[in-house]
């Protein structure tokens, strides 16, 4: 049996009975019913100025035989279609490790259908092609690649690790070798000052690397991560509003133009508004809901109810 468990991410999360998971735990709203596994504990960089999420965890690569055992002690329990592999950045593990988890899975689960896994663009652009493709035809075939920003004078900002070119290049990588891309951008994270130039080159940035999925996320500024995040911007960090990001929303959705159909969402919890639909083939209609928001129409997620 499988229990939910209400935790961090405002959402449930299948935490199974059978699993000594190490907290805090985290995966995307898409993977809310995946069993999740966790191969390596905390982030390999941990330096995003903006990110709280795995700073009280010291990055760890799991025994191999010990994530292997976890999955055996699952193999009972009924028919598991998804998985996710956590923490952080669990692509950061050696594809030998990575291909012998999958192994592993696909033996334990015959009815599984999807395996999905956190990366940044440095460790994805680590692995080979050969690597990339030998996991895609092992059966990973989703990665949850953190953009945040095209520009690179906020991915520095941010200590993101990362430039434009790399976010470009590692996506691209990842496709050609089998594996989609769900990458994400944090609205709000240019703050008032630098607002058109972040959106700008995300939408540069997504156009010309079309990922399968984009999703939006707002900024949340924790306690913890608020120092070392607003002391980057010399002029100080005006936040944004509601409107504001939404407006940052409009103009990504706006400039965005991929050569092939981009499946977009912003139902993260931290959002306004959750729209969904396809780039570019819905941009008009995700606009109009978003001037509706704006001009008050319909009503956006209040406060209280948003999280990380
Ligand atoms: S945003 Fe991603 S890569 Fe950056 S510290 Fe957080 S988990 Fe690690």
């Amino acid at each position: 049996m499988i229990k939910l468990s209400f935790y961090k991410t405002g959402e449930y999360i299948i935490i199974c009975p059978m699993i000594n998971y190490d907290e805090p735990l985290y995966r995307p709203p898409s993977e809310a019913n995946s069993l999740i596994i966790q191969a390596t504990l905390g982030c390999s960089h941990n330096r995003c100025t903006f990110c709280e999420m795995y700073k009280s965890k010291s990055y760890i690569e799991r025994e191999i035989e010990d994530v292997e055992a976890e999955i055996e002690s699952m193999s009972s329990y009924g028919k598991i279609r998804r998985v996710f592999i956590a923490d952080g950045d669990a692509m950061a593990l050696p594809a030998d490790k990575l291909l012998r988890i999958l192994i592993k899975l696909n033996t334990t689960f015959p009815s599984l259908q999807r395996v999905s896994i956190y990366a940044n663009p440095g460790n994805l652009l680590k692995k080979t092609p050969e690597e990339l493709k030998s996991l895609s035809e092992a059966g990973l075939t989703l990665l949850y690649l953190g953009i945040e920003s095209g520009s690179d004078l906020i991915l520095k900002k941010i200590n993101k690790g990362a430039l434009f070119s790399h976010q470009k290049e590692a996506i691209i990588k990842a496709m050609a070798n089998g594996i989609d891309v769900s990458a994400t951008i944090i609205t709000g994270l240019g703050g008032k000052e630098f607002w058109h130039e972040h959106i700008e080159e995300s939408a540069r940035l997504v156009s010309e690397a079309a990922p399968t999925f984009l999703s939006t996320l707002s900024l949340m500024i924790s306690p913890l991560t608020s120092e070392p995040f607003i002391s980057a911007f010399e002029n100080g960090f005006e936040q944004q509003t509601d409107a504001g990001m939404l407006e940052e929303e409009k103009l990504l959705i706006s400039l965005i133009d991929p050569p092939r159909k981009i499946i977009f969402r912003s139902n993260h919890a931290s959002n306004a508004l959750a729209l969904r639909g396809t780039l570019p083939g819905d941009r008009e209609k995700l606009v109009e809901k978003i001037d509706s928001a704006l001009s008050g129409e319909i009503a956006v997620r209040p406060e209280w109810m948003r999280g990380l």
